[in-house]
């Protein structure tokens, strides 16, 4: 090997090692023409550059320039089609130097060429580093392919990036919390409402459920749901690849409770309205039998003029009890209920209940008893008020009987209090029972459980809310216990009277 030759590849490798650490920390496509350029000023007096790329198919434009450069877009474009012909560096002669055209290839076709005014003559280059361009030639376009593809993937992995923000934000902007899960019911999304909302155990069930509802049937769900006194609503969507579950879910407590409000105030209206229009019957009963009486007065017997009054009469109390209905209902509404303390035997008062309950115990055969050890129960209170409770209470036991059951009971129960000095009385049957979610509600006013028996039932939902407002006067508690299907339990306790 002779030295002449030995010094070509020394420099050869020389220029290799440093057009690739030059190449190492390119990034753009520019870097990769500034470091072409480095290793070429190590061997011409370059005067200036120039680079032209293909953009399109077809397009090509000028993607640097150095000022300087003598020659025009439009007067390189025929040494770019040479470049593309002859797919090699070449040199032409040009005003007093030279000009090399370096062209870059991909796949074997050209796709930029760079462009140097040379300022002295390449001859002696070439005799002894031709391949130093050829190796930049083919080396710079290997690197400007990697670069455009990694350009690419950092494009599209920005252009996503940009998306999952904008729906991430979008989402994070909506008042609904949602959700994605997968087949295994695993969390993959969340937006910020979901977390704010902080779902406890039961929520994440109801969804999971749901969930898994819509993997099965391949559809949308939708569900409102009471939770701990919450209302919210929920849907789901398929989401399709990958198969995951979106489940979107809103708190609607408000909407339910204006729903609410709204429909507490039309009840209340119509409440109105109806006892106002029952006034009217016993009214009419009365004014009516009274001008019979007038005008008939001399020739009525006895018999029949007595017949009129009892009916008088028992249209008179009906209207009394319509009246306090009315002022029960407006009692409630402004809380003016006053109590007349006294004291009186409990015992009595639900034997006077049992007395009026006879007809309603034999029309819907249930059989009533009252449990006690004590001969006398004698408390303080306001005796009507506790009556109308223990009334109401004997009543309901009776009207939300189990009609499949072939006994039906309700009984009373007067007994010492746990708590020293009090007595207790409980309604107990074996009736229908209260539904769980229902316990509480039961005491509102116009609120009635619904089922289809409740409203086969008559009643107006009062009763209990004004039993509750007679029994918070006498700072008395309701307690209530019941079951479904089993029965219910109404107690309270009043003081003994000293
Ligand atoms: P009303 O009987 O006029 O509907 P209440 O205020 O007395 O009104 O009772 C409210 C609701 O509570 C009833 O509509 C019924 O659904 C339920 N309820 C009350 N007492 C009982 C009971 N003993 N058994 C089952 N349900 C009851």
């Amino acid at each position: 090997m002779s030295v002449q030759s030995e010094t070509a590849i020394d420099r050869f490798l020389t220029i290799v090692s440093s057009f690739s650490r030059e190449l190492n920390t390119a990034r753009k496509t520019l870097d990769v023409y500034h470091a072409i350029v480095k290793v070429l000023r190590r061997f011409f007096d370059i005067h200036s550059f120039c680079v032209l790329e293909q953009n399109a198919q077809t397009d090509w434009s000028t993607i640097w320039s150095d000022s300087g450069f003598p020659l025009s877009f439009e007067e390189l474009l025929p040494f770019v089609e040479l470049a593309k012909e002859r797919r090699s560096f070449s040199f032409y002669p040009l005003d007093e130097g030279h000009l090399l055209i370096l062209p870059t290839l991909k796949a074997g076709r050209v796709v930029s060429v760079l462009m140097g005014y040379l300022l002295n003559d390449p001859e002696e280059f070439l005799r002894e580093n031709e391949s130093v361009l050829g190796f930049i030639m083919f080396f710079s376009g290997l690197v400007l392919e990697n670069l455009r593809l990694y350009q690419e993937v950092l494009d599209s992995a920005t252009v996503q990036e940009g998306l999952k923000k904008y729906f991430q934000t979008m989402l994070d902007s909506m008042d609904e919390a949602i959700s994605v899960w997968d087949e295994s019911q695993r969390l993959v999304f969340t937006n910020q409402s979901y977390i704010r909302s902080d779902p406890n155990e039961k929520v994440v069930g109801i969804i999971k459920n749901l969930v898994t509802q819509s993997y099965e049937n391949r559809n949308r769900n939708s569900l409102e749901k009471e939770i701990e006194g919450h209302f919210y609503s929920f849907g789901t969507v398929l989401l399709g690849s990958p198969d995951q579950v979106l489940v979107s879910m809103e708190d609607i407590s408000n909407t339910k409770e204006l729903e609410r409000i709204k429909k507490l105030d039309q009840i209340r209206t119509e409440f109105v309205s109806n006892i106002s229009h029952e006034f009217r019957t016993p009214l009419a009963a009365i004014k009516a039998y009274a001008e019979t009486i007038r005008d008939s007065f001399s020739s009525l017997d006895e018999e029949t003029g007595q017949q009129f009054m009892i009916t008088i009469l028992e249209q008179s109390d009906h209207l009394e009890e319509l009246l306090n209905r009315l002022l029960d209902f407006s009692k409630l509404e402004n809380h003016t209920m006053q109590l007349e303390i006294e004291n009186f035997d409990l015992v009595e008062q639900v034997q006077e209940v049992e007395q009026n309950i006879q007809k309603m115990l034999e029309m819907y055969a249930v059989s009533f008893s009252i449990e006690t050890d004590l001969a006398k129960a004698v408390v303080s209170g306001d005796r009507k008020r506790i009556n109308q409770v223990i009334f109401n209470f004997v009543t309901n036991a009776i009207k939300y009987r189990d009609a499949e059951k072939p006994e039906r009971w309700a009984k009373v129960s007067i007994e010492e209090s746990e708590e020293e000095g009090k007595v207790t009385l409980s309604v107990i049957d074996n009736g229908i029972g209260i539904p769980q979610e229902c316990m509480d509600k039961v005491f509102e006013k116009f609120y009635r459980v619904d089922t289809s028996l409740t409203y086969t039932v008559e009643g107006t939902g009062l009763g209990l809310a004004v039993s509750k407002e007679i029994l918070d006067k006498h700072h008395a508690l309701i307690m209530v216990k019941s079951e479904e299907g089993k029965g219910s339990s109404f107690s309270f306790s009043l003081p003994k009277a000293e």
